[in-house]
């Protein structure tokens, strides 16, 4: 029997010999807790919803009697545990990094690769692809790549994996396998009431077809970015937020059937609509539902959408920088009133566009810090 199972493992390493089978290391990360520091308005209630635990579970960590009772700038141990990175990793890549480290339900995720030479880039956040972009490389050779995931508004609260694999130029290849704790937003809910014709246009038929049509522009996009730096608002000098990303939505009194993927801005009919960065448009036509639309593509997966406008002035192709005037603000499509709905999508993922008008993209990097600077 053991002479068996000693020619079994020889035969499997002729095998792997043969067959070339790549070395797959997986490195997993150690787990450590959350600290919170209560901030005005924070109820235990709140932040066990936010940290996917329970209020009973933070009571007993930090020994509260009387869980109504927490004070401003408190410390408190939440007993969920996130992961750290790892600080080892296989092969040629020598560091990992994930900006911000626990993001919200809704934000932007920097994902930033170091390898000590060359290597090429596959991996998902969440099980969706990642697209990698390399930057130069730096003084010490080293090879620097990154990479942008939308956090799902509806994504639960707690763990989500993130999955890098890297290739060198013999064939051989590494992969890790980290987990990134994703915090719940704060979202309110809002009820809409539409007029009878407008409703027609919630009938699902009309809703997929926008929807696939939608979907083939997202799936499409220039491998490099072509924006540098930070977005600025769309609409100025200033229009007031009138919806904000993520309010979660219930219509003619049924219940929360889905959540608002972009910002409104309470702009007035025929407002201009300016190209918040460099792209190119890669749809500019009336839709039922968004009324008359224009898509930009800013390359490395990242496109914006302005929906319902009145007029539209650019074309399928056209090359836009930032400040381009794309059309102008109106109430076309499933609409109630003159608004600009402005939606940023990083892979096929809503995400909330205003930290991209407050910071550049990628962050927590320092050839992106550079260009913060406009
Ligand atoms: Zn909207």
């Amino acid at each position: 029997m053991r002479r068996w199972l000693r020619y079994g493992a020889a035969l499997w390493l002729l095998l792997s010999l043969l067959l070339c089978l790549p070395a797959l290391a997986a490195s997993r990360q150690p787990d450590v807790p959350i600290v919170h520091i209560v901030r005005p308005g924070d109820t235990l209630g709140e932040l066990a919803r936010r940290y996917a635990t329970s209020v009973e579970a933070i009571a007993a960590a930090n020994d509260i009697a009387n869980p109504d009772l927490i004070r401003v700038g408190e410390r408190l141990l939440i007993p969920t545990s996130v992961s750290a990175l790892p600080t080892t990793l296989p092969g040629p890549l020598t560091a990992l990094r994930v900006s911000p480290q626990l993001p919200v339900q809704g934000e932007t995720v920097t994902v930033i690769v170091e390898a000590s030479e060359p290597v090429s880039l596959t991996g998902s956040f969440d099980g969706r692809p990642l697209r990698w972009v390399a930057e130069e490389p730096d003084a010490k050779d080293a090879c620097r790549f990154w990479a942008l995931a939308g956090v799902h508004a509806l994504a639960e609260p707690g763990l989500h994996p993130l999955l890098v694999e890297a290739t060198d130029g013999e064939g051989q290849r590494w992969a890790v396998n980290v987990e990134v704790f994703v915090q719940g937003g704060d979202f309110e809910t809002a009820r809409i009431v539409l007029p009878p014709a407008a409703s027609r246009l919630l009938e699902p038929e009309l809703l997929r077809g926008e929807q696939e049509r939608l979907a083939a522009v997202w799936g499409q996009s220039s491998a490099q970015p072509l924006w540098q730096g930070t977005f600025v608002a769309p609409v100025r000098p200033f229009w007031p937020i009138t919806s904000a990303f993520g309010q979660r939505r219930a219509y003619n009194s049924g219940p929360a059937s889905s959540y608002h993927e972009g910002v409104d801005y309470g702009a007035k009919q025929g407002a201009l609509v300016l190209a918040p960065a460099a792209g190119r448009v890669v749809l500019a036509e009336a839709l039922t539902v968004r009324g008359n639309a224009v898509i930009l593509d800013h390359g490395a997966g990242v496109h914006t959408g302005y929906w319902h406008l009145w007029q539209i002035f650019v074309e399928e192709g056209d090359e836009v920088r930032q400040g381009d005037p794309l059309g102008r603000v109106g109430n076309t499509g499933l609409s109630t009133g003159a608004h600009l709905h402005w939606e940023l999508r990083v892979g096929d993922v809503a995400v909330d566009p205003l930290p991209w008008t407050q910071a550049a993209m990628p962050c927590g990097i320092a050839p992106c810090q550079k260009r913060a600077v406009t």
